[in-house]
C-alpha cells in the first residue's frame, strides 16, 4: 500500500463501503462482505446487523442453496420515497422523492423566482418535497417508510460547516442566509446543504465513476463551478469552497465586469449569464440562456463566437486544475454542456495546456446523469449522513 492510498484504505469496511457494495451489486452476502472487506464474518455480521436495524439494509429472500442452510440475501431497500431532494437552479428547481439507493421515486420541476427571495423560494420547494414524499407509492414489504433527510443544492457558495450562503452572483437577497436553520424550523429530519456543482459531482460520481478515485465536474449553466472528488470522496476544501472556478482569472480582452467587483473572472466570460450579456451588447435580442443554446444550435455566427471563447475560458481554467490535481475523469455537465463548439475548444486547450503525464489516460466527458443528477447526489449526502450516524 502506498501513502496515497491510505485515505481510501482506512474506509474498507466501513458501513458506509459495506452498503454500497450491496448496492452496486457486488456483495449480495455477508460471505461477500467479510471477503471484500478483509473483516472477520462476526464483525461484518455485527456491522450488517445494525444496518438492519437501522432499515438501511434488509434482508431479502434466500440465496442459492449449498446443501446446508439457505444465505439470506441482503440487499438495500428500494422504492420507499425516504430521502428528499431539491436541486435549485436560476429559473427552476428539481424536486425528487428518492429510495436509499439513491434512486429518483418521484420527481418534478418546478419554475422558481430566486428574487422572491429565500423565505418564499425554499417554503414552496419544502412543502413541495413533503407532496412528494407523501404521494409516493406504498412499497412492497420494504423496511423503509419515514423520511430520513433532505438535501438542498444552492446556486452560489455554501459554508458546509454552517449551510449558509456567502456572496451569491445572481440571488439578491440570499447573501448570508441560514438555509439549514430556516429549514430545520420547518422539518423534523437532518437537512444537507451545499452548492449545486458539488451535487452534481456526488451525483455523477456514484451513478458513472464510482470505481474512479479522481475526478473534477465541471457544471456550466447560468452560472459556472466544479466539483472534486479525491479518494473517492467530495472534496470541500476548509470552509466548504473547493472547485469554486467563477472568479479564476481568464485571459479576455476586453476583460468583461465581473458581479464580485473584478473584471476577466471565468464566470463573467464562460457563464450562461455572460453568453447573454455578449450577445446582447453586440445587439442580438435574446433574453435567456435557452435563446443563447438554440442561436449557437442554429450555427450563428456571433452565438458561435462566443460559445468557443467560453470553451476557451473554461480550458485555460480546467488545464490549471488538471495539472494541478491529475484526475482520472473530467466531465461537464450543465445546460452548456450540449453545446459541440464550447465542448471542442474547450478540449482543445485542454490537450493543449495540460502535462502530457496529466492527458494521457484522463478521460474528457459529458455528464450523463441528466437532469436528475443534482437531486441523486443530494440524495447520497443525505444517505451517507444517516449511515455515518446509524
Ligand atoms: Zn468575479
Amino acid at each position: 500500500m502506498t501513502i496515497d492510498d491510505a485515505p481510501r484504505d482506512a474506509l474498507r469496511g466501513g458501513p458506509r463501503e459495506l452498503l454500497r457494495w450491496v448496492a452496486t451489486g457486488a456483495a449480495v452476502s455477508r460471505a461477500d462482505l467479510s471477503r471484500l472487506s478483509g473483516l472477520s464474518p462476526s464483525t461484518v455480521s455485527q456491522r450488517v446487523e445494525a444496518l438492519i436495524s437501522q432499515g438501511l439494509l434488509e434482508e431479502a429472500g434466500a440465496g442459492r442453496s449449498r446443501g446446508g442452510r439457505r444465505p439470506r440475501q441482503l440487499a438495500v431497500p428500494t422504492g420507499g420515497a425516504v430521502v428528499g431532494a431539491i436541486d435549485l437552479g436560476a429559473h427552476h428547481a428539481r424536486v425528487g422523492a428518492l429510495d436509499l439507493s439513491g434512486r429518483v421515486v418521484q420527481a418534478r420541476t418546478l419554475p422558481v423566482r430566486i428574487e422572491d427571495g429565500p423565505e418564499a423560494v425554499l417554503g414552496a420547494l419544502l412543502a413541495e418535497v413533503a407532496t412528494l414524499v407523501g404521494s409516493a407509492p406504498a412499497t412492497g414489504g420494504s423496511a423503509s417508510g419515514a423520511l430520513r433527510g433532505i438535501g438542498i443544492g444552492i446556486p452560489g457558495p455554501v459554508q458546509h460547516s454552517t449551510g449558509r450562503i456567502v456572496s451569491p452572483s445572481r440571488m439578491p437577497g440570499w447573501n448570508g442566509f441560514d438555509v439549514a436553520a430556516f429549514c430545520a424550523d420547518r422539518v423534523d429530519v437532518p437537512v444537507i446543504v451545499d452548492n449545486d456543482a458539488n451535487l452534481m459531482a456526488l451525483g455523477a460520481h456514484r451513478t458513472a465513476h464510482s470505481e474512479l478515485d479522481h475526478a473534477v465536474y465541471i457544471k456550466a449553466g447560468t452560472g459556472i463551478g466544479s466539483g472534486v472528488i479525491s479518494s473517492g470522496r467530495l472534496h470541500r476544501g476548509a470552509q466548504g469552497s473547493a472547485g469554486d472556478i467563477s472568479h479564476c482569472r481568464v485571459v479576455a480582452d476586453p476583460a468583461p465586469p465581473c458581479t464580485c467587483g473584478n473584471a476577466g473572472c471565468l464566470e463573467a466570460v464562460a457563464s450562461g449569464a455572460a453568453l447573454v450579456t455578449a450577445l446582447r451588447e453586440q445587439g442580438v435580442p435574446v433574453s435567456d440562456l435557452t435563446g443563447v443554446i438554440r442561436l449557437i444550435d442554429d450555427g450563428d455566427r456571433q452565438a458561435t463566437a462566443l460559445a468557443r471563447q467560453a470553451g476557451r475560458a473554461v480550458g485555460e481554467i480546467l488545464a490549471v486544475v488538471v495539472n494541478f490535481f491529475n484526475p482520472q475523469v473530467v466531465a461537464i455537465g450543465g445546460r452548456l454542456a450540449d453545446c459541440e463548439p464550447l465542448l471542442a475548444s474547450m478540449r482543445a486547450t485542454l490537450y493543449e495546456r495540460c502535462l502530457p503525464l496529466a492527458t494521457q489516460t484522463l478521460l474528457i466527458e459529458r455528464v450523463a446523469a441528466g437532469q436528475d443528477v443534482g437531486i441523486t447526489g443530494a440524495a447520497h449526502l443525505v444517505i451517507d449522513h444517516v449511515v455515518a450516524s446509524a
